[in-house]
């Protein structure tokens, strides 16, 4: 049984990297029907706010990444971690080391001026007094010599040698456990057999197996995710653009576009580009990930957004618009139908800003005219025109897409005119500009009564 899990410090927002991190865990629990664990990183009591607690587990639901277990929190564990430090010095696998900070200090500069590279040089390792009251922290007894190698999922084999590898500090002078030490105690008692994280945590991985063999726990299966690059191929940060996930909800995304997005930014099925949820379960695999950075494409985003918003059922869309609507003061209840609007948008947006904007037209009053396009169509040989046009929509019975279409063409042949006379009045008289949905959508979408009004209006 495969157990995952997703490990965020919560010192900020969840983080598209983040986001995609924890996405193939999710993926990969839900494609082998294993278990994914939520666990808050917060030993970092400084820098760890309940507000980045909150917007992490709303990044996660927002994408639909739901957890089996958990959400644990490392601050609630404090007593697992000194049980497994005492049980290891215990065992004499650690020690306590009284080296003073200035004394580290000084030998890692003169370490540093022979050219050696700095690390614990062992004094306290082997001591046997125990010189008293004096603080002190705790010390891993890591080997010296031999090689610790791990066959990591998407980079291959990695091997350090055992002698680059200092004696780790697992408890600080203050009593509390450091970051390695902890993360190993999790992982190790929670179960989990696949450790999917950043490829920033690779040089920890080979102190964590060496605690692993020592505790007596089996060693996961490890797998470290490239990291994500901007354009100008740095790494991924606020100068590119929005990092946090919420962000882009804000912006106008819709979920399974982000997912789709940022699953495709590392993993790759052929040269397809679009899945579904469903869809990647069943295809994702971990060795699919490839071993270089994926590169931050906002069009490709973009791109996936609007195809999703095309493909989206009106009643749902509707729906998710509604905030962007209320925050340009739009009150939907009077007016059009919402769904029916989103109808006549959906080609044309390709996020749900675009979407509000362009749906404002809908709920105004009085439509605003742009300047040129009023000077252009609403022109006095085109009043009676409309005059008549309004009155033959008027007497429409069948006030459908199709009805409307029919009804134009035949009012065109009658009066004579083309197209080109009639529909950019129309359009300025409805819309306020030229540029708007399909015009026999617009007039469906507005209704017999207000399509009148705005008519009669313009010529007025
Ligand atoms: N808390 C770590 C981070 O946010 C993750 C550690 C891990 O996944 O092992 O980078």
């Amino acid at each position: 049984d495969i157990r995952l899990r997703f490990a965020p410090s919560p010192t900020g927002y969840l983080h598209v990297g983040g986001a995609r991190t924890a996405l193939f865990n999710w993926l990969l629990a839900r494609r082998q029907q294993g278990t994914f664990i939520l666990r808050i990183e917060d030993t970092d009591v400084a820098r760890s706010t309940q507000e980045s607690v909150d917007a992490i587990l709303q990044g996660m639901t927002w994408l639909g990444l739901d957890w089996d277990e958990g959400p644990f929190y490392q601050s609630d564990r404090f007593p697992v971690y000194k049980e497994f430090v005492e049980k290891l010095v215990a065992e004499g696998k650690a020690y306590r080391c009284y080296c003073t900070p200035e004394e580290l200090e000084a030998k890692r500069e003169q370490a540093m001026k022979d050219g050696r590279k700095p690390k614990y040089d062992g004094t306290c390792r082997n001591r046997s007094d125990v010189p008293d009251g004096k603080p002190y922290v705790i010390r891993f007894k890591a080997p010296h010599e031999g090689v610790t190698a791990f066959d990591d999922l998407i980079k291959g084999r990695i091997s350090f040698n055992n002698d680059e590898l200092d004696d780790l500090i697992i408890q600080r002078s203050d009593g509390t456990p450091t970051y390695n030490f902890v993360v190993v105690i999790d992982d190790a008692t929670m179960g989990i057999s696949t450790v999917i994280r950043g490829d920033d945590h690779v040089n920890n991985t080979p102190r964590q197996i060496l605690l692993y063999e020592a505790l007596g726990y089996p060693v996961p299966r490890f797998a470290h995710v490239p990291m994500i690059l901007g354009a100008d191929k740095t790494r991924l940060s606020k100068r590119h653009g929005a990092t946090s996930v919420m962000a882009y909800r804000d912006m106008g995304f819709l979920p399974e576009a982000v997912v789709n997005y940022l699953v495709r930014l590392g993993w790759s099925h052929g040269d397809q580009e679009i899945f579904s949820k469903e869809e990647l379960i069943e295809k994702f695999s971990i060795e699919a990930v490839g071993k270089s950075a994926g590169v931050f494409n906002p069009d490709k985003l973009l791109w996936l957004n609007h195809h999703y918003i095309k493909e989206s059922d009106p009643e749902r869309l509707a729906e998710l618009l509604v905030p962007f609507l209320a925050e340009r003061g739009v009150d939907t209840a009077a007016g059009p139908s919402l769904p029916l609007v989103v109808k006549t948008l959906q080609e044309r947006s390709r996020t749900l800003v675009e979407m509000a904007d362009g749906a404002l037209f809908y709920y105004q009053g009085e439509v605003s005219y742009d300047e040129q396009a009023a000077a252009k169509h609403l022109v006095p040989a085109a009043g009676p025109l409309l005059e008549a046009l309004a009155s033959r929509l008027d007497g429409l019975a069948d006030f459908s897409q199709a009805g409307i279409e029919a009804a134009f063409k035949e009012f065109i042949a009658e009066q004579g005119v083309k197209l080109g006379q009639v529909g950019p009045a129309v359009r300025v008289a409805l819309c306020g500009g030229t540029a708007s949905p399909g015009i026999y959508e617009v007039i469906e979408a507005l209704g017999k009564e207000e399509t009148l009004r705005r008519v009669r209006r313009a010529v007025a």
